[in-house]
């Protein structure tokens, strides 16, 4: 028993502390990716004129619940959540130099259908987790006239519209730099040279 307890520390991953995780006492297995609440992931790449943006989030942090949008409550929340995310640069504000316009935006829910999302066109949403832990996926692409110009991208206006993000984990691919940040409210900007 006592060999068990000295143990128990080294199994405790920095995961696993996470409060909102110990909260929900859920763990993570089979292919659902690792989802923990309040922690979202971006990844930023530039290529080119094209700036890509993809958010992968657990959607209780956008809408404040991760079940299928059945009441009318529940679907005005996630159409009011989509339509901030729809509003690319107020979420993701580029520097007026690069001139960087929205060009695409995808939204995808498990959970949800296609329509409340503002989707126009049928897509086929991956099968809805079984665990009652369901993720949004947002593909943001932006077009900058002046690429050259494009030094940071703030993503304070994410932050203040979703309260539930603590943390945002990003990852920067660009032709001169691969790069990690974690971001937080108050913290930001990512540097993209
Ligand atoms: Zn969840």
């Amino acid at each position: 028993m006592s060999r068990l307890t000295k143990a128990l520390p080294l199994l405790l991953s920095p995961l696993l502390c996470l409060p909102a995780l110990a909260a929900d006492g859920h763990d993570h297995h089979g292919n659902h990716p690792a989802h923990v609440h309040g922690v979202g992931k971006l990844d930023v790449a530039l290529e080119g004129n094209t700036l890509t943006l993809h958010l992968d989030s657990p959607l209780i942090n956008l809408v404040g619940f991760e079940h299928a949008a059945t009441s009318t409550r529940d679907k005005d929340t996630v159409e009011a959540a989509a339509r901030m995310l729809r509003d690319v640069t107020r979420i993701f504000v580029t520097d007026a130099a690069a001139q960087c316009k929205p060009a695409e935006v995808q939204l995808e829910s498990a959970v949800l259908p296609p329509a409340l999302l503002g989707e126009k066109a049928v897509t086929t949403p991956e099968a809805a987790p079984n665990d009652g832990h369901a993720d949004l996926d947002g593909d943001f692409t932006l077009v900058c006239a002046s690429a050259g110009a494009l030094n940071t991208v703030d993503v304070a206006g994410l932050f203040r519209a979703f309260p539930g993000f603590q943390r945002i984990d990003v990852q920067l691919a660009t032709p001169k730099k691969q790069a990690a940040f974690q971001l937080a409210p108050g913290n930001s900007a990512i540097p993209i040279n």
